[in-house]
């Protein structure tokens, strides 16, 4: 796993396509950001249509499956976050989206008179506990749906005197919700229809919300991007397909009970009495209400809420104010994101990262750390078309460090003052689990370092190699002395992106999915971007929200470093976008979307101390780690080489204070 253009950050990681011409008017525009085509139309040219596969989707989706619809969309069903990565990512044109996917995506242009809501009860989205609502402390929150999160959080907000603390769960057939004394679980779907009158206390938030505010409240509508055609033609079609699918609710209902075993008539009641399909002005006012309590608690980004057919649906806040938003530390859409890295000068875009900087780190402290970056072995079946690291099976220059070098490796760290090694390598098929857990004991015995090691892809390869669990890899891996999980691997968590440089590398959400199961265990990671061969700018902006939107749920992500692709001979791409102003740019941006991130490290080891040094002008807090060695920028012959001595100078030189640290951030003395 180790290459230059992989893991250059010393501290961690050493680490539009066209479209064919559309049916009838479903034609498609272009984008407003260069790079960027929107798309989501079928090869035979009709518009793709993402939607979930829940009870309450079926009127409105159900329709447009069969003729006369079916001429003029695609449905593909998903599951909500799933649907909102689908428009985001272009690979649908319209999408039946949860609305706080479409606030995090901003520019959204919603279909006037279609949405699921609720006036009341809403049945389907439950807080239970065993005691009084207000009196609860922990609420486990089923993370299927963001927008049920995000309510629950501001019902609890206005309901109980002290906010309870949340954890996010992800329930399976094995591990349903808890409810227990002080701890109440949040349900929604079929779960919650399923277990209506079964616990004490419950709080159904389409109710708590009426109750509060006197307003509907919509939890999902039809969305397009902005430059995402979708006519008035799409829409009337959009609009008649559900007066059909009203019509049809008791055979839905019916339908439905079959297959789940849900009762009937709950089914039925449901889809008539309970969710409410109109997305008219009463509706306009709560998502307004909704998404302004949001941004206010800093859980959504400010959204303004446009229809496809409102007569000047461009209007857009000024650059300026994009910046002072940006500077005072409000959450960004991705929308608000790409124009700040298309319009914001470099000066703007730094001197609002270095507001944010200040804000989070008011003490003028820059830390750093004394690791080193170990590769185990360079042995990989990837084939990652930007490493020069790597060496296939059975290559004549392939190795797997023997104890005897490791050991040497490691005492110079111990010798030097070092707390940590960072270990990772490629994806080497002859390393069984044991392999590791040996040589993790052995490790954390002889030297007592603490052991920041194997990157997701490495954790999942394991979890092939073996057929087992990545939780069950990962409880395997920490009891013999795992302490922390690098971010590499990361690239851009863009699949068409990753399948063009790395084809054989895991998916963006097997990526977030080893961060998310270690991060429930308690342990705690880096995330990393390496950019500069075929992403574009908006791809670099997904991938940042993919990590913001992780950290929404997990808060275990400790830091993250983003470096650009360091051509070289050995590799096997041309770079894209890179440079000292992308870097400088990319990073700020960074600090500026990554709210919920403490931490953003300087990556001095591609871009040189010089740049390092005004990285901490941009956003950065932390400067890495001192130099021991570095396999993958030597493999393609980029090479500084700084201590911690000459570490300090810079990070004074740039008017800061500098202390040493361990993973967690913590300091390890004074500052000086
Ligand atoms: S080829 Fe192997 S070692 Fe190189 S970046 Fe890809 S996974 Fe890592």
């Amino acid at each position: 796993m180790n290459t230059n253009n992989r893991h250059p950050s010393p501290s961690d990681p050493p680490r539009g396509s066209s479209s064919r011409p559309p049916a009838g008017d479903s034609a498609k525009g272009t984008s407003q950001y260069p790079g960027r085509i929107a798309s989501g139309i079928s090869e035979d040219g009709r518009l793709i249509v993402a939607g979930v596969s829940y009870l309450n989707a079926r009127p409105i989706l159900d329709p447009l499956e069969r003729e006369p619809y079916r001429q003029r969309f695609v449905v593909e069903r998903a599951i909500p976050s799933e649907v909102a990565r689908r428009v985001a990512e272009d690979e649908a044109a319209l999408g039946l989206l949860p609305v706080a996917a479409a606030a995090t995506l901003g520019d959204i242009r919603f279909v006037r008179g279609i949405g699921i809501g609720a006036r009341g009860p809403v049945r389907s989205v439950l807080l239970v506990s065993e005691c009084p609502i207000p009196q609860v402390e922990t609420v486990e929150l089923d993370l299927s749906s963001r927008t049920s999160v995000v309510l629950v959080r501001l019902l609890m907000a206005w309901l109980c005197d002290r906010e309870p603390h949340y954890i996010g769960r992800t329930y399976t057939a094995e591990r349903g919700p808890e409810v227990r004394g002080k701890t109440a679980s949040l349900l929604i779907g079929d779960a919650a229809l399923a277990i209506e009158g079964r616990y004490p206390y419950s709080l159904d938030l389409g109710q708590a919300w009426l109750a509060w505010t006197g307003l509907p409240f919509v939890f999902a509508a039809f969305g397009a991007r902005a430059g995402t055609r979708v006519t008035a033609t799409d829409q009337h079609a959009l609009q008649r397909a559900l007066v059909e699918g009203l019509r049809e609710r008791p055979v839905i209902a019916a339908d439905h009970a079959e297959r789940t075993g849900i009762d009937r008539t709950t089914a039925h009641a449901y889809l008539t009495e309970a969710i409410h399909y109109d997305f008219g002005d009463e509706e306009r006012k709560g998502l307004e209400l909704f998404y302004a309590k949001a941004a206010a608690a800093g859980l959504l980004p400010k959204t303004d809420i446009r229809f496809a057919d409102d007569p000047d649906p461009t209007r857009q806040p000024s650059i300026d104010s994009l910046v002072e938003r940006a500077a005072s530390g409000e959450r960004l859409s991705a929308d608000d994101a790409m124009r700040l890295s298309e319009e914001a000068s470099l000066f703007d875009l730094g001197v609002a990262a270095d507001a944010v900087r200040r804000r989070k780190h008011p003490e003028d402290v820059v830390t750093y750390i004394v690791d080193r970056n170990v590769n185990y072995t360079n042995v990989c079946t990837t084939s990652c078309r930007f490493c020069a690291f790597y060496r296939p099976v059975g290559h004549p220059e392939g190795y797997v460090l023997s104890r005897e070098e490791l050991g040497k490796k490691l005492q110079e760290v111990v010798d030097k003052g070092g707390v940590q090694i960072l270990l990772q390598g490629g994806l080497n098929p002859d390393l069984p689990i044991t392999w590791y857990e040996d040589l993790f004991r052995w490790m954390k015995a002889e030297y007592k370092l603490g052991l920041h090691a194997l990157s997701p892809e490495e954790i999942w390869h394991i979890s092939r190699l073996e057929n087992l669990p990545i939780g069950t890899v990962l409880e395997r891996l920490h009891a013999a002395g795992l302490d922390s999980v690098p971010g590499g691997g990361a690239e851009i968590l863009v699949d068409r992106v990753r399948k063009k440089i790395a084809k054989a590398k895991c998916t963006s959400d097997m990526w977030l999915e080893v961060m998310r199961v270690a991060h429930q265990m308690g342990l705690r990671s880096s995330a990393t971007m390496m950019y500069g061969t075929v992403d574009n700018a908006y791809d670099r902006v997904l991938h940042l929200l993919k990590l913001r939107d992780l950290q929404d749920e997990t808060r275990g992500f400790t830091a993250f470093f983003c470096w650009d692709f360091q051509h070289e001979q050995g590799t096997r791409i041309q770079a894209g976008e890179t440079g000292t102003s992308l870097y400088l740019r990319t990073q700020a941006l960074a600090r500026i979307v990554l709210d919920n991130f403490d931490h953003i490290g300087a990556s001095w080891v591609t871009q040189g101390p010089d740049i390092g040094e005004i990285a901490l002008r941009f956003g950065a807090d932390d400067f890495g780690s001192v130099m021991f060695e570095e396999n993958v920028v030597s493999s393609a012959g980029t090479t500084y080489c700084i201590d911690a001595e000459a570490i300090e100078g810079r990070i004074h030189a740039a008017g800061f204070r500098s202390v040493r640290r361990n993973v967690r951030y913590d300091w390890l003395g004074q500052p000086t």
